[in-house]
């Protein structure tokens, strides 16, 4: 079994990024918005702020109340997307409600959506057009099989979920014309859903629902993804990450398979980077042709 491990390949994608970034000027800058005080949104803002620092970006936040009125979100977004100094914008969910999230991701310049989570972005993904952002955690997961040598063309690719943030893109790409996966995308509704996983040869799981998928979802040698982020509170008190994969169960049956924590999350920033370092190419006015596709 082999364990397909993030943190060593993102820290080779970061160092890959450093020389794009030593060049004379003001370096890149990226806002958040968070609205409400989810521990997890402070804790995943914190991490890209600060993966950023590192690298020498700026990173901007606002967080306003739960109870903002919706003018203030747009308002901001609109005052970041008409500040030149702001390269890219990143608007933390959840946020109350998921049509106001939809219309937040919405309300983000296409050229500063680094999450890819605009309609035109998600367009021209949807297209198997290249030129826009994709979701870093499609691209995390792509760039992490590729660098551990996984093939993709021609296989059954199952993926567990259809959100915007992961799912939907995931599949977007993964059946795109660079990548040549034959793609099932799965949901709650989805009939027999164990036996849709028994039938992939790369199965995906994100769900967001711990331990969801068992030894007996799984064919002997396939590669699992497992992207799920679940907190289990133990008896003692303290708290555990969890996947969305019985990894201990599944892993002697697996080719090969991520590990959480340690597998797509670290890969998911690091897209990140590369995102707003395209955006902010891009705002230099470097060509489109010019700037490495991130995939
Ligand atoms: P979401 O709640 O928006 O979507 C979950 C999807 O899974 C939905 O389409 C739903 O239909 C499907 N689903 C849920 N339970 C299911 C079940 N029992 N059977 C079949 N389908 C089911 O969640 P999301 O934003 O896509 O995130 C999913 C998980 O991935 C979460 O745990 C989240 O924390 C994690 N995540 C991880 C990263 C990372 O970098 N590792 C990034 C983003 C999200």
């Amino acid at each position: 079994m082999q364990l397909l491990e993030g943190k060593s390949v993102a820290e080779e994608y970061l160092r890959r990024l450093r020389p794009r970034l030593a060049v004379p000027g003001r370096p890149p800058c990226l806002a958040f918005l968070r609205v409400g005080d989810n521990p997890a949104s402070l804790l995943y803002v914190n991490r890209k702020k600060s993966l950023a620092e590192s690298l020498g970006m700026r990173a901007l936040e606002r967080q306003l109340p739960l109870d903002a009125p919706e003018g203030e979100i747009f308002s901001q977004l609109a005052r970041w997307n008409g500040d030149p100094a702001v390269d890219g914008i990143l608007v933390q969910a959840p946020l109350p409600g998921a049509e106001l999230q939809e219309r937040a991701f919405a309300a983000v310049d296409p050229l500063k959506d680094v999450d890819g989570f605009h309609p035109r972005n998600q367009g021209l993904l949807a297209l198997d057009r290249p030129g826009g952002f994709v979701p870093c955690t499609a691209l995390a997961i792509l760039h992490l099989l590729r660098a551990h040598g996984i093939g993709l063309a021609g296989q059954h690719a199952v993926i567990i979920g259809r959100s915007t943030i992961v799912g939907r893109p995931l599949a977007l790409l993964l059946q795109g014309r660079r990548v040549n996966a034959t793609v099932t995308v799965c949901h709650r509704q989805s009939r027999d859903l164990a036996a849709l996983c028994r039938s992939a040869d790369v199965l995906i799981a994100a769900a967001g629902s711990a331990h969801l998928v068992g030894p007996d979802w799984v064919r002997d040698g396939a590669v699992v993804v497992d992207v799920g982020q679940n907190v289990l509170s133990l008896p003692g008190g303290g708290r555990r990450l969890v996947g969305d994969v019985d990894f201990a169960a599944i892993a002697p049956r697996c080719r090969a398979i991520t590990p959480v924590p340690g597998g797509v999350g670290p890969m998911t920033v690091a897209m990140l980077m590369g995102n707003v370092l395209r955006a902010w190419e891009l705002a230099r006015g470097m060509a489109v042709d010019s700037i490495p596709q991130s995939y």
